[in-house]
């Protein structure tokens, strides 16, 4: 049974967490999601939003289970080649993708207050937008699981080299994060989609590296970071849209401990992630 977010988290499951990712720590992918689906399957879903590190845990996990269960958000901004690539999943896999969608009046009124490309006039528009369209929905889907799978990888972006293989997702009523291939590298995700022929997004043929909404992602010139094409507008933001916000750390501080840390550490005004994420990824 899924938790109450509001549950308070405690110390006993946080140390069984830490235990799990220090014994996954140099364990393959594989290994993780055989033990992830054996403790959490059917209150366990993969998050898929067109990336390939989601398409190899998916190609990966559906070896194990058939059954697994495999989630997206719609934000109602993805470009259409992101419905051709889960139409795929559906016929190769049989997995019926389950679609989750934002709350229709939020969207129709913010896009009616501030026009529908509002994320290019400032950076709280689009966090607004990220709110409405990919974290609140999110924070609906995971509040149905025990345990969720997402396809961070360590060396993805600033954000993200810290991230366990398996976390106490604090910002989620302390569900289980476990990400299997937060230790590979881009190159080893592309031999795996090559070597099992696993399907993939059209856009990374068209110089994509990341997959994201349609307004907010661009193909990335020859030596950026993967993470580049991401609202390219912003500089010195942490491109992420609040999905994935406790991924700093290992073990997983929540969005108000990572802001505090990042204020000591840093000595600068950092943007709380309280702010940012409820203040992204599933992408
Ligand atoms: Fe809105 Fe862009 Fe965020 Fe998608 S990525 S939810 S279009 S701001």
């Amino acid at each position: 049974m899924a938790k109450n977010p509001a549950d308070p988290i405690f110390e006993e499951e946080d140390a069984q967490i830490r235990e799990a990712a220090a014994r996954f720590e140099h364990a393959s992918a594989e290994e993780i999601l055989s033990w992830a689906l054996e403790q959490f399957h059917p209150r366990m879903a993969i998050s898929a939003a067109g990336g390939v590190d989601g398409m190899v845990i998916v190609d990966m996990a559906w070896r194990i289970n058939p059954e697994v269960r495999v989630f997206t958000l719609d934000t109602g901004r993805l470009p259409p080649e992101t419905y051709t690539l889960f139409e795929e999943v559906r016929d190769r896999y049989h997995i019926d993708v389950e679609f989750e969608f934002p709350d229709r009046t939020q969207v129709e009124e913010l896009v009616n207050a501030k026009g529908p490309n509002l994320m290019y006039k400032s950076l709280e528009n689009r966090l607004a937008c990220c709110d409405i369209r990919k974290v609140l929905p999110l924070k609906r889907k995971l509040a149905t699981l025990d345990a969720w799978v997402a396809g961070l990888r360590r060396d993805q972006w600033r954000t993200r080299k810290n991230v366990s293989k398996v976390e106490l997702d604090k910002d989620h009523g302390g569900i289980v994060k476990i990400n299997p291939v937060a230790d590979w590298s881009s190159d080893d995700v592309w031999d795996y989609i090559r070597k099992n022929d696993v399907p993939y997004h059209q856009l990374f043929d068209e110089g994509y590296t990341s997959i994201g909404c349609a307004p907010c992602t661009r193909p990335v010139q020859p030596g950026e970071s993967e993470r580049a094409g991401r609202w390219w507008w912003e500089e010195q933001t942490d491109k992420e849209c609040g999905i994935h916000c406790s991924v700093g750390l290992i073990g997983s501080a929540s969005d108000a401990e990572r802001a505090l840390i990042d204020a000591k550490t840093v000595g600068d005004v950092v943007k709380p992630a309280s702010d940012v994420a409820a203040d992204e990824e599933v992408s």
